[in-house]
């Protein structure tokens, strides 16, 4: 039987004096020796009395360590759940006791402001520091570097990964080894990723982007990583010529674009510029384009089904659109009740496929409500499909604005409000109104240096946009609040601005 993730991804390599990792001290690390460190890591992992199906959670920084823990993970069959560095105490206490992790590895300078693991949790608390210090790290030292990978199937749990939190409190994602699996399989045919690549990952490892598509793709395409601990732009710009791939969130194509040093020469062996977790605006892929010569390629996913769309990697990559529906997944647009909508209309996506999650952990009315006839997920996310088959992505169903009973997509309006002068870019919000229900108010960001004209883009939507889209109001912003993974929340300036409207 085996263990299908633990040796796909990671024992094929076993022995190998490959490069896996290239580190930021400019050291490398070696496929072996990483699989050596993991097994060190599972015979603890054991000590510490946890066996398959058992949870334990991770709040360390990003590094060889943090990985050896997702693969020790799979080798004993315990669940990894990586979680967000910038949570604070409190809420770390929060995920402990949802998750019920028998274990929680952290880095030692959180440990002090971390509030004791709950008594009740039962769950033990170990530093482990990127540099290969703390308590963890001292009681593997000894521990042989090769371990009897527990056997498990396709269906059982490989990690929780709790939803980004853009809507409200994250849900705990339960994905099995076949999830992560068939994923990683399809994208590394897709994207066409060989042990020739090299990819910039610049990405955090708590999120499905940077961890299972990024991270997976190279282990079983045995392409090497070069791994920075955050987004270090100056970094890339300097690696860039020796790389072949980057994936990216689209903060990190306009972040490059700000550097007038950036140039085509820098890229010239990159062979794919991939972006998703948000959108990636038209600007940018037209100013990527005219700049370096290559176009970007977006694909959209998201922590309960891995990856679902993709722009072809052959064909046109067409700007505003995330491509098609990957191979082995099924994606239709449907109203609320779950009926198939006409092609190009705009409606509730839907996804269904072996990359589809189990549910959300101790969330069986959630799960019941988004996973319809325990098949096609409701992601939540409003968009349509073109004559053609490309994917557009308008919004979230939170996000979309009731006005007078009209329905507003803040992404149409958004569009022409990113082209007004001045304005950087715009996010687009409800704001509750008593003769409306609702009102459109744009929130604008202003290019640097620049104030737009909020009266003039006013009366200048006009031309482009029916009357009851109009912003009831614009207001200039230096900033949108955005998530650790560069996504605007809109619920809290829902919040902010929620008085705006309202009377006396
Ligand atoms: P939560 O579910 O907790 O509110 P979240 O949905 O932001 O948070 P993730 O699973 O990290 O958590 O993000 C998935 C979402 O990101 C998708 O549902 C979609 O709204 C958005 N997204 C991902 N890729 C793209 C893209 N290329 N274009 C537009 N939106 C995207
Ligand atoms: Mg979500």
């Amino acid at each position: 039987m085996g263990n299908p993730l633990y040796d796909t991804l990671f024992g094929r390599h076993a022995g190998q004096d490959t490069v896996f990792l290239h580190l930021p001290d400019g050291s490398t690390l070696t496929h072996d020796a990483f699989l050596r460190m993991a097994a060190q890591y599972a015979h603890q992992i054991v000590h510490c009395g946890l066996k398959a199906g058992d949870r334990l959670a991770v709040q360390i920084a990003k590094s060889p360590q943090a990985l050896a823990v997702y693969a020790a993970c799979a080798q004993t069959g315990v669940i990894f759940l990586p979680l967000n560095t910038a949570y604070t105490p409190a809420e770390v206490a929060y995920f402990q006791e949802n998750s019920g992790a028998k274990l929680f590895l952290c880095d030692g300078k959180n440990a002090d402001g971390l509030a004791p693991v709950s008594a009740n949790s039962g769950a033990r608390q170990e530093t482990l520091n990127a540099d290969g210090t703390g308590s963890f790290a001292e009681m593997v030292a000894g521990n042989p570097d090769q371990f009897d990978t527990v056997e498990r199937e396709n269906n059982d749990l490989a990690a929780f990964l709790y939803t980004s939190g853009t809507t409200g409190r994250s849900k705990g994602a339960m994905l099995t080894q076949g999830n992560l699996l068939s994923n990683a399989q399809v994208l590394t045919d897709v994207w066409r990723f060989t042990s020739d690549d090299v990819l910039l990952h610049a990405l955090p490892i708590f999120h499905t982007h940077g961890l299972f598509v990024a991270t997976n793709i190279c282990l079983l395409s045995g392409a090497q990583m070069v791994f920075y601990p955050g987004f270090d732009v100056q970094a890339i710009i300097r690696d860039m010529p020796r790389a072949t791939t980057m994936m990216g969130v689209p903060t990190f194509y306009t972040r490059l674009l700000e550097r007038d040093d950036f140039t085509a020469d820098h890229a010239r062996n990159m062979r794919l510029f991939i972006s998703g977790s948000a959108p990636l605006l038209a600007e940018t892929h037209r100013e990527f384009e005219g700049r370096t010569g290559h176009r970007i390629l977006e694909r959209y996913g998201m922590t309960e089904t891995n990856m679902n769309t993709s722009n072809p990697y052959d064909g046109e990559r067409r700007a505003g659109t995330v491509g098609f529906a990957l191979p082995g997944i099924d994606l239709r647009v449907c109203d609320n009740q779950g009926t198939e909508l006409p092609q190009g209309e705009i409606g509730t996506i839907e996804v269904r496929g072996p990359n589809v999650f189990k549910g959300y952990w101790q969330m069986p009315e959630k799960t019941a409500e988004e996973l319809r006839d325990n098949a096609f997920f409701i992601t939540g996310d409003l968009g349509l499909i073109d004559a053609d088959g490309y994917v557009t992505i308008v919004g979230r169903g939170k996000d979309l604005i009731i006005s007078g009973g009209y329905n507003i997509y803040p992404k149409e309006v958004e569009l022409v409000l990113d082209q007004a002068p001045g304005v950087q870019e715009s996010a687009v919000i409800g704001v509750p109104h008593p003769d409306f229900g609702e009102s459109p108010v744009g929130i604008l960001v202003r290019r640097s240096g620049e104030t737009p004209d909020t009266d003039a883009i006013m009366a200048s939507l006009g031309d482009s946009l029916a009357r009851f889209k109009h912003p009831r109001k614009l207001l200039v912003v230096d900033a949108l609040p955005r998530n650790t993974m560069g996504k605007v929340q809109k619920n809290v300036l829902r919040d902010e601005y929620q008085g705006l409207f309202a009377k006396g």
